[in-house]
Formats: structure tokens, C-alpha cells, sequence
């Protein structure tokens, strides 16, 4: 296969990094290294590929705080959303697109748990990374009620438009699988399967007295 992928155990609190690349161009991409960025660069190079992007979901610490050293070891420019509190090269708005090799990753702006919260998609390998707004069979914290109905916003516009055979690949191994896909998670995942907002937001509220009723961790 072309697509060159890792989902990397980084540490931290069940953090996932990633790595992207394009094998034949020998070109990749980097999100979230956070805890491993002497990891994830190593992992890339014993893959061929020169780094020309990190990549962050969001400016949480646990997912920004290898920024700099994955930087200083390869070069690449260090991206993330609108209103991102580090350090950025490159603030990407939704809609943009990063080109490594022949493969294109789309951004989409999706705030919620943090403001500045970003997907990717790699456009035609139907792989997602969600960060910390979807992990499996759950959804990120929110600070507030009116951040709790952005983050709703957020999740149905990504089952409205991304493809259901998308593999979603968390920012976290929070789930009882470390992926799942878009289409699996529409009919397990208790917060995507709510009525409504309101029914969401209730949810939030109780999630500690679910997950007692119906015996998850
Ligand atoms: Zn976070």
C-alpha cells in the first residue's frame, strides 16, 4: 500500500499519535505527538519519510506539548486550529486542505471540547482522525452547556458528511477497541444515538450514572 499509517501509544492519559505518509514521494505527516515526538519522528524515518507537517487536533497540553521538539528534530511546519494557544506556523481554517505525496488530508473546524478542535480526513483511504470530539462509544468533555451543543453541532456534521465506512481514529484508546468506523459508531455509541440535542446534553449530565446502569467502565 502507498498510504503509509501508524496510530502510536504516545503515553499521557491513553494518547494516540499518528503518522501519515506517501511511501513513493517519501513525504509525511505527523498529528498530535505530544508525549513521543522523538517516537513518532524515528517511526517516520524508519519509514522513509520526511516530515513536512505537525499536525494538532487541538491546544490541549496532552496533545500540543511535542510540538516543539517535532519540530526541532524535522523542520516541519507546526499547524492547528483557529484560536489555538501554542505556538503555530500555520493556523489552518476549516476547509483547508494539506498536501503530503499524492494524498490530501481535509480540515475541518469541529469545536466543542476546545474551540480550536480539528478533524482530518485523508481524502480517498477513508481514514478520520477525530481527536478528542469522537473517541469509541464516547465524546469529549465540555466545559459548559452552550460549549455541549457546539460539540453536538460538531458530531452531526461530521455523520452528515463524512462517508460511514470512514475509520475514525481517536486522539485517545478511551473505547473497547483502539478504532471504530463512522457507520459502527451511529449504532453503539450512546451519545451519537440521542434523539436530540437536549437528549445529548442530558446524557453528559448522567454519563457517570449510565455507565453504572449499564456496567462500563
Ligand atoms: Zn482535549
Amino acid at each position: 500500500m502507498r498510504f503509509v499509517f501508524e496510530q502510536i501509544r504516545v503515553g499521557g492519559d491513553r494518547n494516540f499519535g499518528y503518522l501519515l505518509g506517501d511511501r513513493e514521494a517519501g513525504a509525511g505527516v505527523l498529528i498530535d505527538p505530544s508525549y513521543a515526538p522523538e517516537l513518532l519522528v524515528e517511526r517516520a524515518r524508519a519509514q522513509g519519510l520526511a516530515i513536512t507537517h505537525v499536525l494538532n487536533t487541538h491546544g490541549h497540553e496532552d496533545h500540543a506539548n511535542g510540538n516543539a521538539a517535532a519540530k526541532a528534530l524535522t523542520g516541519a511546519v507546526v499547524a492547528g486550529g483557529p484560536g489555538h494557544a501554542g505556538d503555530l506556523d500555520l493556523t489552518l481554517q476549516d476547509g483547508d486542505h494539506i498536501a503530503f505525496g499524492a494524498f490530501t488530508l481535509r480540515v475541518w473546524h469541529v469545536p466543542g471540547h476546545y474551540h480550536d478542535h480539528l478533524a482530518f480526513l485523508v481524502e480517498g483511504q477513508d481514514a478520520g482522525f477525530t481527536g478528542d470530539l469522537l473517541f469509541v462509544g464516547k465524546v469529549g468533555g465540555t466545559a459548559t452547556e452552550a460549549d455541549g451543543r457546539t460539540e453536538w453541532a460538531s458530531l452531526q456534521r461530521l455523520l452528515r458528511e463524512w462517508p460511514p465506512q470512514t475509520t475514525l481514529w481517536p486522539g485517545h484508546d478511551y473505547g473497547a477497541r483502539p478504532s471504530s468506523t463512522i457507520a459502527l459508531e451511529r449504532r453503539s455509541n450512546p451519545f451519537l444515538l440521542c434523539a436530540d440535542v437536549e437528549a445529548f446534553l442530558r446524557l453528559k449530565q448522567d454519563w457517570a450514572g449510565f455507565k453504572a446502569r449499564h456496567g462500563l467502565r
